[in-house]
């Protein structure tokens, strides 16, 4: 008697246990739910299928001869309860320039009637993937690779198939977001020295003591079951690890790669940060590449298994074009006396403005500059700069908006032709405080004005999307 009250009372026991259980559950699923937002993902290979120029490194001779791995455009769409939605779009490349992505947006508009300030374009930097800006300061025949136009004009259908696929993709979604530190491969290729800052391009030189952004944020999408549908996360640091003439993501490629990995079916997508200045503290060997991808996809991880905010809220975007000023041509006989330089750029730089000057083509001093910030719910503030800004913004505009629980900068957004150099830098000189302009079409380094419009053209931005 004594022992089937003992199996009643356990059956008893088992029943409860199991109804709380599952109570919790649905509680649990309803509350994520709740949320009542989308996502969609998508991911389409951009990797050539002949050789074609490379970008990243001025002292290229030849066309690309294969890859290591496939490069891809990807892109993740949100949708929050009220039905706004926002796209971010990565690459595996150097940079697009402004009027390419203003085209791809333009394209999105009219099919899905998505707004220009809710869609944005992010590259990864990396110096292994195919040329896709122009102008370039030079010129490329097509028997030695050139093709970048061919190229860059199939690039833009896979950007929009990409988009467009991601929007389809848009179904219920639990979006997540956590970040973790530190990453430390990244180093300052800027070392101060008794005789002003040096611009260092070897590993055994670089100032490991120098300002970072060592923080890896991640933002995960479930789906209703719980499996992870896509993984957007981000670090600073140039994708220069490797030097060579096969198509390669360099270590975000390799990091997305890793991520995908361990968790199949998911699309890994990197957003690459303000970078200016930061490089990876081994370079030139592949392992090197796969390393420092594999701490970045171990960091993401090792995130993913933590606690995680859940992203609730609205989305809003707000987008502009600043306009920045870069100091004067020189003098044209400058650039006569630079066409026997013995530095190519410079001989480069001479060819391209004199056939302007001597076609009468217009020479914009002015120039329009992208600055773009997504807001996702009330958790996570995206702002988008262009150009390759120096670390200094993004431990500026993180420390300025604490309203959000984080704020992600991003640089090489919407378009990539140039450094961004805060004023300091700019008077320090060097590399990315204005001597890199030279290999860019432009008319000199930035005057004084640049950081100001920056950051009051974010500020602007944040309180757009803050009401
Ligand atoms: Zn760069």
């Amino acid at each position: 008697m004594k022992t089937s009250w003992k199996i009643f009372h356990y059956l008893l026991y088992v029943v409860i246990i199991s109804m709380i259980l599952i109570s919790v559950m649905t509680f649990n699923t309803s509350v994520s739910y709740a949320t009542g937002w989308k996502a969609g993902v998508s991911s389409v290979i951009i990797t050539p299928d002949k050789p074609v120029w490379m970008a990243g490194y001025g002292n290229r001779d030849k066309p690309s001869e294969g890859k290591i791995h496939d490069i891809h455009v990807k892109a993740l769409a949100f949708e929050d309860p009220d039905g706004n939605r926002a796209v971010i779009v990565t690459a595996d490349l150097i940079s697009v320039m402004l009027d390419f992505s203003n085209r791809v947006a333009k394209t999105i508009e009219n099919r899905y009637g998505l707004p220009r300030e809710n869609i944005l374009f992010n590259t990864s930097h990396t110096h292994c993937g195919p040329e896709s800006r122009l102008p370039l300061l030079f010129y490329i025949p097509v028997e030695k690779g050139g093709r970048i136009e061919e190229y860059v004009q199939w690039l833009e259908t896979k950007y929009v198939e990409a988009v467009s696929a991601a929007i389809t993709d848009l179904k219920p979604a639990q979006i997540q977001f956590t970040s973790i530190n530190p990453v430390p491969f990244a180093v300052s290729r800027r070392l101060p020295s008794p005789e002003g800052i040096l611009y260092r391009s070897g590993p055994s030189s670089y100032y490991t003591g120098g300002l970072r952004d060592d923080t890896v944020p991640v933002l995960s999408v479930k789906s209703a079951d719980g499996t992870i549908r896509a993984i957007l996360f981000g670090y600073a640091c140039h994708p220069i690890t490797l030097n060579i003439y096969k198509f390669c993501g360099d270590y975000p490629g390799f990091a997305q790669q890793y991520i995908e990995e361990a968790y199949p079916g998911a699309t890994a997508l990197f957003v690459q940060g303000c970078a200016g200045q930061l490089v990876p503290n081994a370079r030139f060997q592949l392992e090197y590449a796969m390393g420092h991808g594999r701490a970045l996809a171990d960091a993401v991880t090792k995130a993913l298994e933590g606690e995680q905010m859940p992203v609730t809220g609205h989305i809003a975007g707000a987008y502009e074009e600043v306009i920045c000023d870069h100091e004067p041509l020189p003098d044209r006989k400058v650039f006569e006396g630079n066409l026997n330089s013995k530095n190519v750029v410079e001989r480069r730089q001479a060819a391209y403005f004199l056939k302007k000057m001597d076609n009468n083509e217009p020479i914009n001093e002015s120039v329009p500059c992208p600055l773009q910030v997504l807001r996702l719910g009330d958790e996570v503030l995206l702002v988008g700069l262009f150009g390759e800004p120096v670390v200094e913004y993004a431990v500026r505009f993180k420390s300025e908006n604490l309203t959000y629980k984080f704020i992600w900068v991003a640089g090489y957004c919407n378009d990539g032709l140039g450094y961004l150099p805060t004023w300091q830098i700019q008077r320090e000189g060097g590399y990315e405080g204005g001597d890199a302009m030279r290999h860019m079409p432009f008319t000199g380094p930035y005057t004084e004005t640049v950081e100001k419009r920056v950051v009051d053209g974010v500020r602007k931005l944040v309180e757009n999307v803050s009401e």
